[in-house]
């Protein structure tokens, strides 16, 4: 694959962590905005009534409304909090804490509907299974919380990269997984490349390193229905594949090939190897 070819535009690294793409779960932060405002108007009302006691005798409904109001500006106020609660924890419940990305049971899950729906409608589905190139050698010259960055800043790399619907998720260690739904091989093949060149456009600064510090990603790729007939397979297939590119040297991206149909055309943009990273990204402290 070539690092330099004008049909992969690069993507631009922004400069502060984004929040994680979770379009499954509402925002919660207008919940925080209803429960103040419940929670206001409630004190308010209470206010005017500790103010009104012992004023002349009100009819009986003018006495009994204002409490009937207060009662379910409360109960809106505490189930505006609650539900903001239960969002954040639910939303922490599928994230990992290091990445922002989707944990590994929230991916299965994801995978599994991915591949009904395409099942169901008759569409492809690529998975792609990415591993940081020697990181054990990173982590032992620069220290593991230098790793722990590389780590976050690909993930974010990855997050800012892919369509909002695809799923980006922390398979285990520092292997990341994307599922793509309806993306065909080749898409997908076109994707892991422009990660690939991304990443390798990264510099990072370790503080115990003098100069900054490169590192790379290999990428295997697989699709449903070409190469797998369900889940388990089909990530099956991806792992194949990027163990196929850490044999071949590291640095690639692979798709899946089946040994027993070796005379499947790999796509175009898979076969080539990286020539040079054109651009300069932001240098990274880590
Ligand atoms: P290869 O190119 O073959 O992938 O070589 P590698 O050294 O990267 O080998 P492997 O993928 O097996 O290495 C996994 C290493 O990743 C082990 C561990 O040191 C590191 N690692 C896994 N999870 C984390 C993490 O959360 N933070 C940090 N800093 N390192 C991690
Ligand atoms: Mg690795
Ligand atoms: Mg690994």
């Amino acid at each position: 694959m070539s690092g330099g070819e004008a049909q992969l535009p690069l993507p631009a690294i922004p400069p502060a962590t984004p929040r994680p793409r979770l379009t499954a779960l509402p925002a919660y932060v207008p919940l925080r905005s209803a429960a103040a405002i419940f929670a206001t108007a409630a004190l308010l009302l209470a206010l005017w009534r500790f103010l009104a006691a012992g004023r002349p005798t009100l009819p009986l409904w003018a006495e009994v409304l204002p409490d009937l109001i207060l009662l379910l500006l409360a109960c809106l106020a505490l189930s505006a909090v609650f539900l903001r609660e239960l969002t954040r924890t639910a939303k922490l419940a599928i994230t990992d804490g290091l990445t922002g990305l989707f944990n590994h049971r929230h991916m299965q899950q994801r995978l599994a509907e991915e591949v009904a729906r395409a099942e169901r409608f008759g569409h492809p589905a690529s998975v792609l299974m990415i591993d940081i190139d020697r990181f054990k050698r990173f982590n032992g010259t620069y220290g593991h919380q230098a790793g722990d960055r590389v780590l976050a800043a690909i993930a974010r790399l990855i997050r800012e990269t892919i369509r909002a619907t695809d799923i980006p998720a922390r398979y285990g260690g520092e292997e990341l997984a994307v599922i793509l739904p309806q993306t065909s091989l080749v898409n997908a093949c076109g994707l892991a490349e422009r990660l690939r060149v991304a990443v390798e456009g990264l510099k990072f600064q370790p503080r115990r390193a003098a100069h900054p510090i490169r590192v790379t990603i290999s990428v295997g790729v697989a699709t449903y229905p070409n190469h797998a007939a369900g889940t388990a397979e089909l990530l099956d297939g991806a792992d194949q594949a990027l163990f196929q590119a850490k044999r071949d040297g590291r640095n690639l991206v692979r798709a899946f090939e089946r040994r027993e149909q070796p005379g499947e055309p790999m796509p175009a943009a898979e076969r080539r190897r990286p020539a040079v990273a054109l651009v300069q990204l932001p240098l990274i402290k880590v």
